[in-house]
């Protein structure tokens, strides 16, 4: 078979590796370079924390678990960034999505119910794993998962797109696909801005945000439920002044290697969607950045980054063939960062043994239609 995958973020990139690795003739489109979508501009946080219903918490779960495999697989997986997650955030809107408000009692209860590593720390235990935080006078205890971490996902989707190279597929950036090609019922190919034609015998969209664009190309309706989300990195932070992941009730930081500090909360996500001034956000961010971490009075912005989170309409992972669109299949996802060695893995095998895979079996693309 020759398939064409169409975008070159952590998920495209790692679907290419896994075809063309396992014999299949495939050839990666990304319009950019990879990573310049989404996974260039996430928070990266891998875990399965508050993700529901129980069938998703499985699949980001299993996601968490293909990363350590990955690493088994190929010796060393320097994207991969281990230390738990702490949380000290009390029942405000925290998840990505926005979607889910709950207590962290609720929350960490029902975790352990499930067996996810999910325990209170007193806060001088906290202290001890990050000297460096001020948890405030009025915390007692914190929640730590420690299973969790954060994915380096530029370096993660270069990696694999490289290997995809490595196991002979043919990389095509700076490319952008204008139209898919149908021949009858069948999608045929895809046509590049330049004019160009590249026939394959399926395409699979992993545009990210954009796959709603794609899937119209071939004729087919995806709905997506975007929300904007804004990253700022932070310079001038002495290295392993914080350790981990870290959620705190107006801030969500971690490492982000070269030196650098992520922040995220939903409330500039929600002002910059609002019509704010990303910049004064980035500079309110570190200011709060500041006051949780006094050691780092030198932090300053480094760039900020704005970018659309590709969430299917239900809010669901949407992965696998379409049946009534031959020759067509999709991942489309958010937290791809979680599933992203997961996901392709899992399709390319369906792809090559024809094989379904049961931890998908909610996650179809036809259940849009
Ligand atoms: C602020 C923020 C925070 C997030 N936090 C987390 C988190 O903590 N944990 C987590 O797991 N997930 C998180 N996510 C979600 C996660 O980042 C995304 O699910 C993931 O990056 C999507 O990867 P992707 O490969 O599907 O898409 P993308 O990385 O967007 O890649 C799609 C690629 O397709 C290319 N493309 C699009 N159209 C075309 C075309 N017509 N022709 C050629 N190329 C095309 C684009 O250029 C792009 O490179 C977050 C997202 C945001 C925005």
């Amino acid at each position: 078979m020759r398939i064409v995958v169409v975008g070159a973020g952590v998920v495209g990139a790692g679907l290419a590796w896994r075809l063309a690795s396992q014999g299949q003739e495939t050839v990666l489109v990304e319009r950019g370079r990879p990573a310049t979508g989404t996974t260039g501009s996430s928070f990266s946080w891998y875990n399965a924390n508050s993700k529901r219903p129980a069938d998703y918490y499985r699949l980001n779960l299993a996601g968490m678990g293909a990363h350590i495999a990955l690493r088994e697989e190929l010796g060393e997986t320097p994207w991969y960034h281990e230390g738990g997650n702490i949380v000290w955030s009390e029942g405000e809107k925290w998840m990505d999505s926005g979607e889910i408000e709950d207590a962290l009692e609720a929350r960490v209860a029902e975790l352990q119910r499930w067996e996810y590593p999910a325990k209170w720390l007193g806060v001088a235990a906290a202290e001890e794993l990050e000297p460096n935080v001020n948890f405030g006078d009025t915390v007692e205890q914190v929640a730590y998962f420690r299973t969790e971490g954060w994915i380096d996902g530029p370096k993660l989707a270069a990696a694999m797109a490289q290997r995809a190279a490595d196991a002979g597929a043919e990389l095509r950036y700076a490319a952008e696909v204008v139209g898919i090609e149908r021949s009858g019922e069948r999608v045929s190919g895809v046509r590049l801005a330049n004019g160009e034609i590249i026939a394959a015998d399926l395409v699979m969209n992993c545009a990210g945000p954009w796959a709603d664009k794609l899937a119209a190309m071939a004729g087919r309706t995806l709905p997506l439920a975007p929300t904007l989300g804004f990253v700022t990195r932070v310079s001038g932070v002495p290295e392993g002044t914080i350790n981990r992941v870290m959620h705190a009730p107006s801030l969500h930081m971690r490492p982000d290697g070269d030196g650098l500090i992520a922040l995220h909360h939903h409330e500039s996500d929600a002002g910059i969607t609002a019509g704010d001034e990303p910049s004064e956000w980035a500079r309110k961010l570190v200011e709060r950045f500041k006051r949780y971490v006094p050691a780092a009075s030198d932090a300053r912005v480094s760039r900020w980054t704005l970018a659309t989170r590709p969430i299917p309409a239900d809010g669901r992972t949407s992965a696998g063939l379409l049946p009534s669109l031959p020759g067509y299949g999709e991942i489309v996802t958010h937290s791809a960062i979680t599933m992203g060695a997961l996901l392709p893995k899992i399709v390319a095998h369906e792809i090559i043994t024809g094989e379904a895979d049961p931890l998908l079996a909610n996650f179809r693309p036809d259940r849009f239609g």
